[in-house]
């Protein structure tokens, strides 16, 4: 399996791996900093060697990092990676905005999310509600926003699998997590939300400015959409 160093540093913007094999226009590394598509957030795009990373995927665990020209890599060779920081930080900022938002819309309301899409500029959560009072959105938002000013520092830790589902609210998703995962990934911002996630956070809250709702919708009967950014 690919040693996960977006786990391990999630400022890392470069890095050196080795190729562990080529398939297609799918490059494997040793050891990766690229985030893969997943979680809701997209995929890190960058370079590695003198190709384009156009997308990484994550299949069985496994990281493949799709390149334009994949005759530049052998198996066992060297590479140096660089993935595109000014997006991926623009998408740490967004998630742990996402889960900053969730725990304050679920606190107040005991809304569900039932999907998120973390993208650079703009990003989109729905949650499990029948109705969403425009005044009591603005309150969250708020309330989300005092979070980012306050500079609370957001922990990565790991948990045994058995031992964070005992947890409860810690995973939100029980059967999204495969059987073969030993131990989960735990993110904590601070005393305002903890669960177990694989995604890539700010390492505090400060570095996320400030969050803006752009536009809240009815999506079916139960189902609230709200668009945010940032400035
Ligand atoms: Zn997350």
């Amino acid at each position: 399996m690919t040693r996960r160093l977006y786990w391990e540093d999630m400022y890392m913007r470069d890095f050196d791996g080795k190729v562990a094999s080529v398939e297609g226009g799918r490059v494997v590394l040793d050891q990766t900093a690229f985030y893969p598509r997943g979680g809701g957030l997209v995929s890190d795009l960058g370079k590695l060697n003198g190709a384009n990373v156009t997308e990484v995927i994550k299949e069985n665990e496994e990281v493949f990092h799709v390149v334009d020209d994949p005759g530049l890599f052998k198996i066992g060779e060297s590479v140096h990676g660089a993935i595109d920081w000014d997006r991926r930080h623009k998408v740490m900022k967004m998630h742990t905005t996402a889960h900053i938002l969730c725990a304050i819309v679920n606190r107040e309301t005991g809304a569900l999310i039932t999907g998120n899409q973390i993208n650079p500029d703009e990003s989109r959560i729905d949650f499990n509600l029948d109705q969403f009072d425009r005044d009591k959105l603005s309150d969250y938002v708020a309330a989300a926003n005092g979070v980012v000013t306050r500079g609370v520092d957001v922990r990565t830790y790991f948990m045994k699998r058995m031992e964070a589902l005992a947890t409860p609210g810690l995973v939100k998703l029980a059967n999204a997590v495969p059987p073969s995962v030993d131990e989960l990934r735990i993110v904590q911002i601070g005393d305002v939300d903890t669960q177990a996630d694989g995604g890539v956070h700010v390492g505090n809250t400060r570095e996320i400015g400030e969050i803006v709702i752009d536009k809240a919708e009815n999506k079916g009967k139960s189902n609230r959409r709200v668009y945010f950014s940032l400035r």
